[in-house]
Order: structure tokens, then sequence, then C-alpha cells
């Protein structure tokens, strides 16, 4: 009988899925993935996670406990960090720890940790997880290699795809090219692109950002989010902080704000901040500062948490939508005008 592997839909599991659920595929494990989040999920994450962890961790609670019962594994590996020199959230690296004091009736846990900041986490110590996961399911070395490239293989492709390269971004910002093929969109008179920046855990769970992004995609609007920015672009941005902002994931967000602040490219910035994240609440406040000098691209920031309704979210949404467009009609009618002048000087 197949050994079934239980992985929480939540956290870093929205980038890495792919890799994560292939290699254990391949080594001939069953995959059981949690449902997407949910009200049960949710009210079991809020009861029996610590008050003061952020929402998107008390959801990864929910969901770790939805699966309890119906896996022989679960997976939760600790990631410091998947950039050379910054890291990630701690949670991701005391998560598995913290789940496994706290529930001892959990499934065994496999908990590989690493951190690509690590001197000496490198291609060998990848080897290193890669094998000794592997033998748990099959004693052929040979599998467990086809089974990690194939999983890296997969994963590259996915992260290829989803990635612009900024030729491919400067074209979009420049040209009236949608990247959602919405039928709706044709329907608009004035179509707006719209830069949807948070978490990717947070922006494509429907429920913990109570459906924002089919919101505006219902609205025939265009959205960019932070993963599909081009990384050499968010590199440069943070080249023009003072400091160096050490949390690797906080900086495509900043990043991707800071170049739609600065080129003035798009319509609007609507950024996604979890209560009691402590980057979020960093880089909320940058974001902020920085769009105060540079206030030609509106930018709304919404905090997320628990206690969140979509009533309350849509007037928001809604209200931010109308000021755009608003705001572009006016600017609109100023260059007609300028345009009528030119005409009549002459
Ligand atoms: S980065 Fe923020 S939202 Fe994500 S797990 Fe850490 S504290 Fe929570």
């Amino acid at each position: 009988m197949k050994k079934r592997v239980g992985f929480p839909n939540a956290l870093l599991f929205y980038k890495f899925s792919i890799l994560w659920t292939t290699f254990f595929q391949e080594l001939g494990a069953e995959i059981v993935i949690s449902p997407k989040t949910n009200k049960i999920i949710k009210d079991l994450g809020v009861k029996f996670a610590p008050d003061e962890d952020c929402y998107s961790t008390k959801l990864y609670f929910g969901h770790t406990l939805y699966l309890k019962d119906k896996v022989d594994f679960l997976f939760i590996p600790r990631i410091g960090s998947d950039h050379e020199v910054n890291v990630g959230c701690p949670k991701f690296i005391a998560l598995a720890e913290v789940l496994k004091s706290m529930f001892p009736d959990l499934p065994k846990i496999i908990m590989p940790f690493f951190s690509m900041a690590k001197k000496n986490h490198g291609r060998f110590k990848i080897l290193r997880i890669i094998f000794s996961i592997g033998f748990r399911f099959t004693l052929n070395p040979f599998r467990i290699l086809i089974a990690g490239k194939r999983a890296f293989d997969a994963q590259s492709k996915y992260d290829e795809e989803l990635k612009f390269s900024e030729e491919e971004l400067h074209k979009w910002e420049n040209s009236k090219i949608f990247l959602q093929n919405l039928s709706i969109q044709e329907q608009r008179k004035t179509p707006l692109r719209i830069a949807l920046v948070g978490h990717p855990y947070v922006i494509n769970d429907d429920f913990s950002s109570v459906n924002i992004k089919n919101l505006l995609l219902s609205r025939g609007i265009d959205i960019i989010t932070p993963d599909q920015m081009p990384k050499a672009l968010i590199e440069n941005q943070m080249e023009k902080l003072d400091y160096n902002m050490y949390f690797n994931y906080a900086r495509e967000i900043l990043g991707t704000t800071m170049h739609f602040i600065e080129n003035n490219s798009i319509d609007g910035i609507l950024q996604l901040i979890i209560f009691s994240c402590g980057p979020d609440s960093l880089i909320g406040e940058m974001s902020a500062r920085y769009s105060s000098r540079k206030p030609g691209t509106p930018l709304l920031q919404l905090v997320l948490d628990e206690l969140s309704s979509e009533t309350g979210v849509l007037t928001r949404i809604e209200a931010f939508l109308d000021m755009i467009e608003r705001k572009n009609e006016f600017r609109r009618n100023e260059e007609n005008c300028h345009l009528h002048s030119l005409i009549l000087d002459h």
C-alpha cells in the first residue's frame, strides 16, 4: 500500500507545491493535500494556534490539523531561505517543531532543514535531504535521484513560465496587452491595471484574501503580482535602499511596489497586509512613505485577519477603483484641453 504524505495547503506550499509533490509522487507516495482554506480550517487554526501568531500561520495550523488522521506522514520542511544572503520568515523554520510539540498525536513529520543563506547548504546538502527522505519510500537510490531531478525540473519550468523577463514587463507596461485573457475586459471602456502585492499564500488563498483577486478579475481588471516580477528588477530596487531588506519574500513585495510607484506605469497598487506579520508591518510602512513621496500611483493597503469580512473589504476596493477611474477621467480631460489649446494656438 502506498504511504500517504500530507501537505498543508498554506504558506510556502503556494510557492513550492510543484517541487514537493512531484518528488513524493515520483517516489511512489500518495499525495494528500488539504483543501483550499475554508471556514472549518480557519476555525481549527484560530482555535488551536497561539493567539500571537500571524493569521497565515494560524491557517497553517488549521490545514495541518485537518490532515491529522488522514495521512501517514506530514511534510513540513523548515525553510530558512531560498536566497544566498537574505532570510525567509522565522515561522517557516519553527512551525514543524512547534506543531510537533503542541500536538504529539500528529503523524510523523518529515521536516528537513534547508537554508541557502547558510554556507554549507549547497547542492550536497540538497542531495543529503533528497536521500534521507527518499529512503523512507524506496531502497532504490536511482529512483530517488530521478525523483529529485524531475521535481527540480518541474519547479524550474513552473517558475520560468510564471516570471516575466524585464523586456516582457516593459512591453506590458507600455502597451495594451492583457495578462488575463478575460472577455469581460473587452467590455470596459478603460481597462485598469492593478499590482496586487502581498504574499502568494495570501493573494492566491481566496478565503484569507476574502476573494480579492477574483473580485478584481471579475471587474475586468488586469492584475500583476510580485511572483511574476523579474528577479533582477527586484534586486535593483532593493539596491536603492540605504540598508539591506533581509526578509527575502518582503523584498519581492516591496520591490514590486517601489517599481510601480517609481514608473507610474499602472493605475494603482493594492497591498494585502497580514495582521501581526512583522515583515508586512515593516514593508507596509515603507511602501506608504515611498508612495507619499511619489503620489502618482494610488496605493491602497488592506490589513487582513480572521475578522476581515468580504463586505467591508469590497466597499474599500470599490471606493479605490472609483477614485482611480475619476482620476484617470480627470487626466484624460486635462490632456484633451491641452491638445485643444495647442490646436487653437496654431
Ligand atoms: S512572513 Fe508574515 S505572514 Fe508570512 S508567516 Fe511570517 S509572519 Fe506570517
